[in-house]
């Protein structure tokens, strides 16, 4: 991790109220009227079950700038959770999306095929590591793309157990809450659980004793595989290359690689659940490269929309063929619309060469706040992959997560024109997944933002 000394010696930090606001601009204050108005209605008709992380309702957006309905303008560092990496409403996105719903809404692909569902499953071939056949199928959420590449897995092996990692998620249905190792808010109260999922753990180099050295993580892993099930009874391990909702934990260099090549020596099928990490957030097509790892099934979803809802499950042909026709689809899965949505977006992401764009504010990124850590004793890490990048908090002079000072970090960037995520399996991790067509102008003002938030509440 290269440290600019200029940034090091950088002059006390502007105060939060002072940032200028250029891509921002508040005119209300947060959340202004329209918005509380609304909560209210939110209050009396929407499940309380459904979170709302910010009080403020959107009315429209543009790239990475999203204005609410009372004329604030925010700087968006969440892209909705890593969705739309091509920045919002698109004009190619919309272009496609319009002409396609007005030429065919809908048919059901296994009905009535059309070109734009055979044509994404093409481009998911050619993106996706691996040079071998691939074959695709199209779904409408992350969770569901989850479910099935199990459903694969275990009609190919015809073994039973799915392995997960510690800190995964994998999404809310029955399946994929079984799989997510955080019982607070994803699990509790909804038992029971499906069977046959065990998890184990994952490479956590800031926390875990292995620190950098993935191989012993690894090997550690695979003993607690052989013990709890054996590898006879293994049909799939699931893994995200980098944890999303677990923290942003970027394993150490060949703990995934060692999976996978255990996997293939015991005829384990590999899934690398890159929905969150793929589509160039992480500078590359997909952050399994940084890895080497050629994952036997891959399941995308998030950004490979440019906001409308499709996922995947793309593999080797020969186990995406082992399922008997009819055994997986469904009734939206690759709808048309959503189809030429991922169509321009995928076309976006090549001729801006968005991992390149991710890598730079990557780049950009640890420049400003590599030095974090060094700086405010609450800092344990800057850790991430390109545009998906993290800040570990802690007490400061321990290790001890610190969720209140993020809690307290979050509202203030908030009400300074922000949005923004957590994360880790403690909340005590602020997570940046801007769009990937963020420009410079605006990731400085928004990390100038977060950088004077970090200080004040620091120093409180
Ligand atoms: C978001 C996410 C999911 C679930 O996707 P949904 O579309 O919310 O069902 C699964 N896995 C990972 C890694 C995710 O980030």
């Amino acid at each position: 991790m290269a440290q600019d000394t200029a940034t090091l010696a950088r002059p006390s930090v502007t105060a939060l109220k002072d940032v200028p606001q250029i891509a921002r601009k508040l005119v209300t204050e947060i959340p202004g009227p329209r918005s509380r108005a609304l909560m209210e209605e939110h209050k009396q008709y929407v499940s309380a079950g459904v979170g709302a992380a910010m009080p403020i309702f959107a009315e429209s957006a543009s790239g990475s700038v999203i204005t609410d309905v009372d004329g604030n303008r925010f700087l968006d560092l969440a892209a909705g959770i890593a969705v739309t990496g091509v920045g919002n409403a698109a004009p190619e996105v919309v272009d496609a999306v319009q002409s396609e719903v007005a030429k065919l809404t809908h048919t059901n692909f296994a009905t009535t095929p059309y070109a734009g569902y055979v044509e994404v499953c093409k481009k998911l071939a050619e993106h996706t590591p691996g040079d071998f056949a691939k074959k695709s199928v199209l779904l409408n959420s992350g969770a569901e793309a989850v479910e099935n590449a199990v459903k694969i897995a275990r009609r190919y092996t015809g073994r039973p157990t799915v392995i997960v990692m510690d800190n995964a998620f994998h999404g809310r249905t029955n399946l994929t809450m079984s799989m997510t190792t955080k019982a607070s808010p994803y699990k509790r109260g909804f038992g029971p659980f499906a069977p046959d999922v065990v998890s184990v753990p994952y490479s956590y180099p800031l926390r875990d004793s292995f620190g950098q050295d993935g191989v012993a993580a690894a090997k550690a892993s695979i003993r607690r595989m052989e013990l709890l099930v054996g590898h006879e009874d293994i049909a799939a391990i699931i893994a995200e290359p980098v944890q999303g909702e677990g923290g942003f934990i970027v394993p150490a260099d060949e703990f995934l690689k060692t999976l996978c090549d255990w996997a293939h020596a015991h005829g384990v099928v590999f899934i690398s659940d890159e929905i969150q990490s793929g589509f160039c957030r992480t500078g590359k097509w997909f952050a399994s490269e940084y890895f080497g790892v050629e994952p036997d099934l891959i399941t995308t979803a998030k950004a490979l929309g440019g906001g409308l809802p499709i996922s995947a499950v793309t593999g080797r042909a020969e186990i995406m063929d082992a399922v008997q026709p009819g055994g997986i689809g469904g009734t939206y899965g690759g709808n048309p619309v959503s189809c030429a949505a991922a169509l321009a977006a995928i076309g976006i992401m090549e001729s801006e060469d968005l991992p390149a764009c991710a890598a730079h504010i990557g780049d950009v990124f640890l420049s400003r706040f590599g030095s974090l850590p060094e700086r405010f004793g609450c800092v344990a890490a800057v850790r991430g992959l390109g545009a998906m990048q993290a800040i570990e908090f802690v007490k400061p002079g321990t290790m001890e997560p610190d969720a209140e000072i993020v809690g307290r970090i979050v509202d203030a960037v908030r009400e300074a024109g922000l949005i923004i995520l957590t994360c880790g399996i403690n909340g005590n991790v602020i997570r940046l997944l801007p769009p990937l067509v963020i420009g410079d102008d605006e990731l400085d003002e928004a990390l100038d933002v977060l950088e004077a938030a970090i200080a004040e509440c620091s120093a409180q």
